[in-house]
Order: C-alpha cells, then structure tokens, then sequence
C-alpha cells in the first residue's frame, strides 16, 4: 500500500502574464500545483476550500490523478484568486492581486480517516492555518513546510511556532535572507536549523536547490528546458516532486531525500513548460524517468 502524502495549501484561479503568453482563470494554487506533481508517485488527500464558483472538471481532474479530494471544502463564495505578470527575465515577477474570498473564513478540518496520513505537506498559507492542521494530525512520520516573504514579514511569531514543530523547510533564498538576515548560505542554513527543522531545502529557482542535513549539503540543478513558459507553482510542482517520491519510498534516509530532490527536480521542470497545472496532466511515468536519468548522468562522472 502506498503511504499517504497529506497536502493542505491554497486552491486558486490564476490570472498569469509571461512574455510567452497569457492565462485567465487558470487552475492554480499551491495544493493543486503539489498534488497533481505528487500524484505521479503516490496517493494524495487534499485540504484545502474552494468556492462554489470552482469547476468540477477540476476536481474531476484531481480525482483522476489518484487525489482524494473529501477533504477540500466548497464554500459559499468565490475562489481564492491571484494574479500576477513576469518580466523579461522569467525570474522576476510581480503580485497584481491577492483575493482571499473563501479562504479569508477558512477553518481546515482534517477528516477523521485523513488524520493518520503518514506524509504531511503544509503548503503556503497562513502559518495559523498550518499549525491548525499539524495539531489535527496524529503522529505524522514526516512534515514538511513551505512559506512566503509575506507571512515571515507579516506574521514572524505564528511562522516560527510551526517552523519549530516541522521536519523539513523548503523556502527559496531570498526567503531565507529575510528569515533569518543572513546574506551566507551556510550561516543562513545554521540559523534556520537552530529554529527546528532537521532538514532545509533552499531553492534557488533555475540555479538548483540545496538540501541540508547536519552540515551536510546536495545540490541538484534545475533540469534545463528551451522553453519555460510560466514558472507559476513551480516551487510547489517541485515540493510535490520530493514528497511524493519520499512517501512512495516510505522511508526518510538522507539517500532517499537526495534522489527525491532530483524528482523534485524534474517536476519543476514540467510546470514551467506549460501554463496553470497543464504540464502535469497528462505525463508519462516514461517521461519522468528519462528525465531523472539525463539529470543524473549531468551531475556523475
Ligand atoms: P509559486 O509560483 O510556487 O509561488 O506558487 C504560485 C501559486 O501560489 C499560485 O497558483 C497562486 O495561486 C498561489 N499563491 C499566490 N499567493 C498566495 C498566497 N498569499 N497564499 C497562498 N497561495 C498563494
């Protein structure tokens, strides 16, 4: 039987703006993005709140990717919304919008049969809401926490009582600078150890990600693609990449995080290819391997 990876985050529309194009109404949002990646691995519940405005073709989509999705909530109301625009250099991007509509008055229940899920994934969203569900959970094997510059500016005491209780933080590096003034990578990693987590993941975007483990680095770069078109939920793509991929293992070695780096990887690399979640649907297992393999050999003598 597969082990379980639990994902509470943000279902969203996206209204997205790159120099390859333009996207309204996209399905979005941190959950969506790191189930539908984790579902290629393993089998996946799904927390979260949507408002009645939300199609069912998407949930019938998460329902086809082995996504349980009782635990997502439709509510009276609209859809959380965002909307943001790239620059010439993909890398950079800008906020137009953040409508919380039903998540503003969101209180995550966590069903009864999902509260013994082995695999936790707390994705961005308001800290409070994060600790809200870690409480609910019995004894998860692993957590892990992803998080914003908005919350570790807006709500610094609510992030660190959950960054303490986590497994894993994956931020990326201008995160960590906030979170901790540390301009240094290894002098930012100490600091971010010292508030709790056992492992750090920093990513760094089209440079690669680092994973850290008592003073020990990984590092794996970002699988190259000729044409990334939206970079949206990338970070999430790649999450559910590593979760995904560590759960099906069912064990947590040091060994076993490194190769789900690589997977994390690859599935970042299926995001920025496409639009919204597109670049996940209709994936082969065939192509994620081939892919993982062409990684390897770039990184082995
Ligand atoms: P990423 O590109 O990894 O930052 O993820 C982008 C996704 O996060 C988009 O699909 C948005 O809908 C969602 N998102 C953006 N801002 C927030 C926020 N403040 N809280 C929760 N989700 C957000």
């Amino acid at each position: 039987m597969k082990n379980f990876v639990l994902v509470i985050g943000s279902v969203a529309f996206d209204d997205v703006k790159t120099p390859f194009g333009e996207r309204r109404n996209a399905l979005g949002g941190s959950a969506v993005f790191f189930s539908m990646a984790a579902s290629h691995f393993t089998n996946v519940r799904i927390v979260g709140v949507a408002g009645k405005d939300y199609p069912e073709d998407a949930i019938k989509m998460l329902c086809d990717h082995n996504v349980d999705t009782h635990g997502l909530e439709i509510a009276e109301g609209k859809t959380f919304r965002w909307g943001g625009v790239y620059h010439e250099d993909i890398n950079i991007r800008d906020t137009l919008y953040t409508h919380l509509n039903v998540f503003a008055d969101f209180k995550p229940i966590i069903p009864p049969d999902y509260q013994q899920s082995p695999f936790l994934f707390l994705g961005n969203i308001q800290p409070s809401l994060q600790l809200d569900v870690l409480n609910q959970l019995q004894k998860p094997r692993f957590t892990a926490l992803d998080t914003m510059n908005l919350w570790i500016e807006s709500t610094p005491d609510d992030l660190s009582k959950v960054i303490e209780k986590v497994d894993l933080l994956l931020i990326n590096d201008s995160e960590l600078n906030l979170l901790t003034g540390e301009l240094n990578l290894l002098k930012g990693l100490d600091k971010v150890h010292e508030m709790g987590p056992k492992y750090v993941i920093i990513k760094k975007g089209e440079h690669g990600a680092y994973l850290s483990y008592q003073r020990s680095l990984f590092f794996v770069p970002a699988y190259p693609v000729y044409q990334p078109t939206d970079p949206t939920g990338a970070g999430d793509g790649f999450a559910g990449g590593f979760m995904g991929y560590l759960a099906a293992c069912g064990n947590v070695s040091f060994r076993t995080m490194k190769k789900a780096l690589i997977y994390g990887s690859i599935m970042g690399s299926f995001v920025v290819e496409d639009f919204s979640v597109d670049g996940l649907i209709d994936l082969t297992k065939n192509q994620i391997e081939s892919r993982y393999k062409t990684l390897r050999q770039m990184v082995t003598l």
